[in-house]
């Protein structure tokens, strides 16, 4: 039984709804700030935010909260309640922003915002010079924070970065996924790049963005997205964002030339906002109140994005609807020809523009280039000239300017330098899995979509991962869904099956 009426975990409990409460305020300071703020006001919005940080880390880190966990981790709290989770995440928390001292936080936060200004700039101008010395620093601090959170069991200067976003992964089992994935991806992408080109002319004609997002919210509508708990906005990038668990918007962005931008971005971020309205209300103005990790939240997005979006069962019923929405753009297109436009492989540079099967590669090449950055082995003044030679490598292009090089990500120029890239990649390939079991749950799935009909996977994903939040790490919510460790295999044979059949279409 859990001592729920120990004085410490209301203590405890009271802080951190506190503390939930000022970051679904900065929260709600920052979404305005990508949508509707004035650009004169960004400085003062700025200051606003960093002001409510500081009171933020000052109430998680002060010293009256480390001894509320000590005593409560010394009570037998019952270990499926959420009261021994709650415990459990918080201490985790407080661990690890106490061991980052308060002036390196600052130290990083204003570095961050003077190398983002200077990222702008060297992109306009296509010169790394610009930006250089701001990456040493930033590498400079990368490493320092990897000192300050290393321990004993990481063995390499990334894995403590890893270990923030991503629980149970480092760069030794990474090494083993992406190097598995590797090893079926460049054969499949040999073996599509030998076949005529994918025509996706059919997505380019012009489509105008009143019609674009009206389609975009119908189809959110029908997977389950709610608009009494949510809305869209547009912005330069796309995001979803929680406040609460009654509060969690998404954001787009549109190309009238393009239908493939709005509508899967849309798909996507709702994707991530089904997750985080999936999660048990009773957690709310917690610590578990959010997904699992930056991984398990991809695999939550490419799954309806990608395994669900992109494939024919889906468009079965949206085409017809898309058809009459678009009738000069797409009336007489085939529905063989579309489902095989909106999966066109192509190698490119973006990352952010990559199909399903090119996209790990990008991130592979990023996850090389950071380790090798935080062990010393690549300095920063060759960082541009190791970014092509890679590319050149992998996929046989060579950008022609920086923007679509090593400048292209704002990653390494406004947060740090490792840590991140590599979650995009493990939630794809979480995804197949997830996927994968569902469909053997519930081996209808597809035929319940070719009638418009979403919920059964909603709900099953809501019973099964969503409702959780936080208390359980991505390496555990896949043996809890699917039975087994995590393994590229069910993603590997989704991409190889579904281009096999892409490929005999004429
Ligand atoms: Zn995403």
């Amino acid at each position: 039984m859990s001592n729920a009426s120990a004085p410490e975990l209301n203590l405890l409990k009271a802080r951190m709804k506190e503390l939930s409460g000022l970051q679904a305020a900065a929260a709600l300071m920052y979404w305005d700030q990508a949508t509707y703020l004035p650009e004169g006001a960004a400085e003062a919005r700025g200051e606003h935010l960093a002001t409510l940080e500081k009171f933020a880390h000052q109430l998680s880190t002060a010293p009256e909260v480390g001894q509320w966990l000590e005593s409560l981790s010394r009570q037998n709290l019952d270990e499926k309640s959420n009261d021994h989770f709650l415990v459990k995440i918080a201490r985790e928390d407080f661990d690890r922003n106490s061991r980052l001292p308060a002036e390196f936080r600052a130290e990083q936060a204003s570095h961050a915002s003077r190398s983002y200004e200077a990222w702008k700039k060297a992109r306009e101008a296509n010169d790394f010079s610009i930006v250089s010395d701001h990456m040493k620093k930033t590498l400079d601090l990368s490493r320092k924070m990897a000192e300050y959170l290393r321990e004993p069991h990481h063995k390499s200067m990334i894995d403590p970065l890893i270990e923030i976003s991503d629980k149970g992964f480092n760069e030794a089992n990474l090494r083993v996924l992406f190097g598995e994935l590797r090893s079926r991806l460049l054969p499949l992408l040999e073996k599509i790049s030998a076949a005529a080109p994918f025509d996706d002319a059919c997505l380019r004609e012009h489509f105008p963005e009143d019609k674009q997002l009206a389609f975009g919210e119908n189809a959110l509508k029908k997977i389950g997205y709610e608009f009494s708990r949510g809305r869209q906005d547009k912005t330069a990038h796309p995001f979803m964002i929680r406040f609460a668990h009654s509060d969690v918007r998404i954001t787009t962005r549109v190309r009238e030339n393009y239908f493939g931008e709005a509508f899967f971005s849309t798909i996507h971020e709702g994707g991530h906002a089904l997750y985080e309205l999936g999660i048990d209300p009773s957690l709310d103005g917690t610590p578990l109140a959010q997904g699992a990790s930056t991984a398990v939240h991809e695999s939550q997005s490419r799954l309806w994005e990608n395994l669900v979006g992109r494939s024919l069962p889906f468009w079965e019923y949206f085409y017809p609807q898309l058809q009459s929405t678009f009738p000069n753009q797409l009336g007489k297109v085939s529905l063989a020809k579309f489902h095989k436009a909106i999966n066109r492989v192509e190698r490119s540079l973006i990352r952010t523009d990559a199909d399903e099967v090119t996209y790990n590669l990008h991130v592979m090449i990023r996850f090389d280039l950071e380790c090798d950055l935080l062990e010393g082995r690549l300095k920063i003044e060759d960082l541009p000239e190791a970014w092509n030679e890679r590319y050149r490598s992998d996929l046989g292009l060579l950008p022609s300017k920086l923007s679509e090089g090593v400048l292209q990500d704002v990653h390494w120029f406004h947060g740090g330098i490792g840590g991140y890239f590599q979650g995009y990649t493990i939630g794809n390939v979480m995804s197949g899995q997830i996927y994968a079991t569902a469909l053997k749950a519930m081996p209808d799935l597809e035929d319940q979509f070719r009638r418009g009909d979403f919920a059964t996977l909603r709900e099953w994903l809501r019973t099964n991962l969503h409702q959780y939040g936080r208390k359980f790490d991505g390496p555990e919510l896949m043996k809890k869904i699917t039975g087994r460790e995590l393994a590229a295999e069910d993603y590997l044979r989704y991409l190889e099956t579904k281009y096999s059949k892409l490929l005999t279409l004429a």
